[in-house]
C-alpha cells in the first residue's frame, strides 16, 4: 500500500548505499520504499535482480580501487 504522504508529495528518497560513483540505493524516508540507480541513471524499484547487480558492481569497484593503489605509489 502507498503511503498517503507519498501519493501527495512524492517519495522523499535519501541515500542508503554508494554501490559505485554513479550507482546508489535510496530508501523513502516515508514508506521506506527501495530504489536503486539503473544503467540509465534513472531511479528503479530495488528488486533482488537489481540487489545482485548492484553487489556484483559493488565488488568490481572496490577491486579497481585496491588495484589503483599500486599505480599512485609508483
Ligand atoms: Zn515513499
Amino acid at each position: 500500500m502507498k503511503h498517503l504522504y507519498c501519493s501527495i508529495f512524492g517519495h522523499d528518497y535519501r541515500i542508503t548505499k554508494r554501490v559505485t560513483y554513479h550507482v546508489k540505493e535510496y530508501s523513502c524516508k516515508h514508506c521506506k520504499q527501495k530504489v536503486t540507480t539503473n544503467g540509465n541513471g534513472k531511479l528503479t524499484p530495488l528488486t533482488p535482480k537489481y540487489q545482485e547487480i548492484n553487489a556484483l558492481l559493488e565488488k568490481i569497484h572496490y577491486k579497481r580501487a585496491q588495484r589503483r593503489k599500486p599505480i599512485l605509489n609508483r
